[in-house]
């Protein structure tokens, strides 16, 4: 999969800008606070259906401007494709694929299919379960929209069942129907979301341990687990089973979850186990050891997703580069090959002399410079 091009119209600090990517390595390079993560955020608003930094539709319009919006145009192994979203500061926003209005998100996500890798993932080992989580919401729900779907209803389950465990006007036995209703609702997308988690790290497994062992010369062994709530019963996949058993927890905790007002259990709560050497390594890995398994992990889910569907998705590396050392940076631009790459940074020495297409990135205006020679570059895969 390719970007051929992408047109910001008062997208952040871009007042009106079209950008051409070739096939293979596309640097945005200037100094900072230019606009270089602004454009990565654009075209990864096309695959997630939303902005990376988690802000509303009104903070990506140009400060002042009404109206603003985003065209992809991009080649997949079928055919041509383009997607639009146009942003409004006072309405919703509209969104088209192919000229065909499209009215939710869901039905958005899963055309195009991209990768990114930012500073801020780099705090995924370390950092809170949420964001792990988030990892794998971003990277299952490109490749399933059904899964992006039962994301959606769960969360508002959730939403309504906590409300409920707050609501002190009404007594724990009024509320205890609805509750039963809510539990049962949840119970069942919990299953959903769970059993496909579960089978994405299972793939995802063997994909990092082969990136790891091969950055490593076999020094380092990565395992990756799915840490579960619904674990216990969810080895055997029955669905049904699951999704009873947790019903049957969730109701056994409802005085201690009416007690702390909120819902205790369930697949918000869960997370990654993932280990170094046999050892969690969130509580003993180093920082590079950290930064080898965040840069797997993303060469994975690239892996995952070309399994999925055919070909590989579009590499989008936000200023990542400069966070490796020598090793791993080497490593990196050779296992891109046969890959589009879209990847920003502030030292345009970092690739001097690579075959490499160079934006010039100056206060939200792009220039093209001439591609150069990459010795890095693999034949394409
Ligand atoms: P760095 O190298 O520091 O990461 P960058 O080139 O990636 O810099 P961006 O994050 O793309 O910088 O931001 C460029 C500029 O866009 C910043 O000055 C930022 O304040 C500005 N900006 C952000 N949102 C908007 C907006 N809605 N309207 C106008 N400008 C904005
Ligand atoms: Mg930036």
């Amino acid at each position: 999969m390719n970007v051929n091009t992408i047109t910001y119209r008062n997208f952040r600090n871009i007042e009106d800008a079209t950008l051409q990517f070739t096939p293979g390595v596309n640097i945005l390079w200037g100094n900072n606070a230019q606009g270089k993560t602004n454009a990565l955020e654009g075209i990864y608003c096309f695959a997630c259906g939303k902005s990376f930094r988690g802000v509303h539709d009104r903070e990506l319009l140009r400060f002042g401007a009404e109206t603003g919006g985003l065209d992809l145009h991009f080649t997949d192994e079928r055919r041509q494709q383009h997607l639009s979203l146009q942003l409004f500061r006072s309405k919703s926003r509209q969104m088209k694929k192919n000229g065909v209005a499209i009215r939710k998100s869901a039905d958005f996500v899963g055309t195009f299919h991209g990768v990114l890798f930012c500073p801020e993932h780099l705090a995924m080992i370390k950092g809170a379960p949420a964001l792990r989580r988030s990892f794998l919401d971003a990277a299952i729900s490109q490749l399933k929209p059904a899964y992006l779907a039962a994301l959606t209803d769960y969360a508002s389950v959730l939403k309504q069942r906590n409300a409920l465990l707050k609501q002190e006007e009404q007594s724990v036995s009024a509320r205890m129907p609805l509750l039963d209703v809510l539990t049962a609702q949840m119970a069942e997308l919990n299953t959903r979301i769970v059993l496909t988690r579960m089978k994405y790290i299972r793939l995802l497994d063997t994909s990092v341990s082969g990136f790891l062992e091969d950055m490593t010369q076999g020094r380092e062994h990565a395992s990756l687990a799915y840490r579960s709530d619904a674990e216990p019963e969810a080895h055997n996949e029955d669905g049904a089973a699951i999704s009873s058993a947790f019903y049957e927890k969730c109701m056994s905790y409802a005085s201690r979850e009416f007690a702390a007002q909120t819902t205790l259990h369930g697949c918000h709560k869960d997370d990654i186990l993932i280990s170094l050497d046999g050892r969690e390594a969130r509580l003993y890995a180093s920082q590079g050891q950290d930064r080898s398994i965040t840069l797997a992990m993303k060469l994975g889910e690239g892996e995952l997703s070309r399994a999925a569907t055919g070909e590989y998705p579009v590499f989008l590396f936000d200023d990542v580069l400069s966070e490796l050392d020598s090793g791993r940076q080497q490593y990196l631009m050779q296992r891109l090959g046969g890959r589009q790459v879209i990847m920003t940074s502030c030292n345009e020495s970092l690739f001097a002399g690579m075959d490499v297409n160079m934006i010039h990135v100056d206060e939200g205006c792009y220039e093209m410079a001439c591609p150069v020679k990459n010795p890095f570059a693999e034949e394409s895969e």
